[in-house]
């Protein structure tokens, strides 16, 4: 079934390979373990992994010429513990190159179209392993949210998006963009598939020592927590230029129906949220230059063949290897981590985060949730916004507070604009509270 559908979806180019073999081969011993009653607890459960998620003896390229034909040695323990309980893995999954985008179109493989209107963008940079999804040619995916790709294009495609807290599961096997920040995420349709993804993967490794040694609960057992909450949303949000009005006017629906609901909901003011975009582009950018100076022609990956000297193999193969935005991004990072300006810019940047998380932890030390819109738009046009990253980076405004704080942040939908594009609503806890997050968004869709 799932194999026919990413057939007949080639043309949304959601996956860059797909194990179709392999995955059947795999169907048929878990059948056997299945009949014989020794079948692991995500038995049948068909995922993919976005191009970013090291899968043994498999390509991955993070969508990047840089790194194409590269072969891992080894799993990522997210991947490793799915396939433990006889999840069967489908492909790899289009995305921006190494995560960095918020339409898919800084991929090596082209962008990946969005299934309910191919003239518009998945989202990103996990785009293809919304659209995967969304077109059901998966159950779930396993894609990674830095700064908010999961949760964005989930919102783009109408599907759940989850991304955990930071160190909730562990990183290992998982390409680096900015160390700080990332965490790999699930896509789904329903949260009670979330729920059980997410009780498998998270956990201590002791590959990845940030990893948080916290007792991971059953989350899919406690889903039918139906406790009245306190909610806070920002007022600033709302009044943002470039949100949408369909999407104003569903989060504002959404609150009333809440407070019919038995919940409370109040405005709570947030000053800083100007400060979040800038804080997060300044330190993704910077972790970035730094992390991307392994693929350096040498070690491995792409390496130029117009070489005459050191300086020239390093300048050529990463030249040609890495795409514009990568480009863009390591110029940045570098400039920012520079003696003349570390203080001004990565310094300062540092700061606003320790404030904008404090700030945020506050408002989450009295209220059990803040709600915010997903995205400040529905999704857009391929091509719309090519010419200004701006305006890209703008896409992730609501998103970045949760991984500038390291919090567990959903997004589910709530609703459509006027063309039948998704609109989504993102919740966010405290630390360590998907449990309750789950509970709660289980109530709402
Ligand atoms: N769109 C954001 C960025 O480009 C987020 C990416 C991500 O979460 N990987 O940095």
């Amino acid at each position: 079934h799932y194999l026919s559908n990413i057939k007949v979806h080639s043309d949304l180019n959601a996956f860059i390979e797909v194990y179709g073999t392999q995955a059947l081969q795999k169907a048929d011993i878990i059948d056997l373990r299945i009949k014989e009653k020794k079948a692991g607890k995500l038995a049948g459960l068909i995922f993919g992994i976005k191009d970013l998620i090291c899968y043994q003896d498999h390509k991955i390229s993070g969508a990047s010429k840089i790194l194409q034909n590269f072969e891992s040695q080894f799993s990522a323990t997210a991947v490793e513990k799915l396939l433990q309980e006889d999840a069967i893995l489908i492909g790899r999954q289009n995305c921006d190159e190494f995560g960095m985008g918020s339409s898919n179109e800084n991929s090596f493989y082209g962008p990946t179209k969005n299934a309910l209107d191919q003239n518009k963008v998945a989202g990103g940079s996990s785009g293809g392993s919304a659209v995967a999804v969304q077109a059901d040619m998966c159950h779930i995916s396993l894609g990674t949210d830095t700064g908010g790709s999961v949760r964005q294009p989930a919102a783009f495609c109408g599907i759940v998006g989850l991304k955990p807290s930071y160190s909730r599961v562990s990183r290992w096997g998982l390409l680096a963009y900015a160390s700080s920040f990332d965490s790999i995420g699930i896509f789904s349709k329903s949260i009670e598939d979330n729920a059980r993804v997410l009780e498998v993967i998270a956990g201590k490794d002791e590959k990845d020592s940030t990893s948080s040694s916290r007792e991971v609960p059953a989350y899919s057992q406690d889903l039918g927590n139906k406790s009245t909450f306190k909610i806070a949303y920002l007022p600033e949000a709302l009044e943002t230029e470039a949100l949408q009005p369909e999407i104003k006017a569903a989060f504002e629906g959404q609150i009333a129906s809440l407070k019919e609901a038995g919940h409370m909901v109040e405005p709570v003011s947030f000053s800083l949220l100007d400060y979040i975009l800038p804080t997060y582009y300044i330190l993704t950018t910077a972790e970035v230059s730094s992390n991307l100076s392994r693929y350096d022609g040498v070690r491995y990956g792409h390496r130029s063949s117009a070489v005459s000297n050191l300086e020239s193999l390093y300048k050529n193969s990463r030249t040609e290897g890495f795409g514009a935005e990568a480009r863009r991004r390591i110029m940045l990072g570098t400039f920012v981590l520079s003696a003349d300006y570390y203080d001004a810019y990565f310094t300062k940047a540092q700061k606003a985060r320790k404030l904008i998380k404090e700030a945020t932890e506050k408002i989450l030390s009295e209220y059990d949730f803040i709600i915010i819109p997903t995205t400040p738009t529905t999704a857009f046009k391929l091509g719309e916004h090519t010419k200004s990253p701006i305006e890209v980076y703008m896409a992730d405004l609501f998103t970045v507070q949760a991984s500038i704080s390291g919090l567990p942040a959903i997004s589910i939908p709530i609703g459509k604009d006027e063309d039948g594009m998704p609109i989504g609503l993102q919740i966010i806890s405290a630390a360590f509270q998907e449990a309750k997050l789950f509970a709660f968004s289980k109530n709402l869709i």
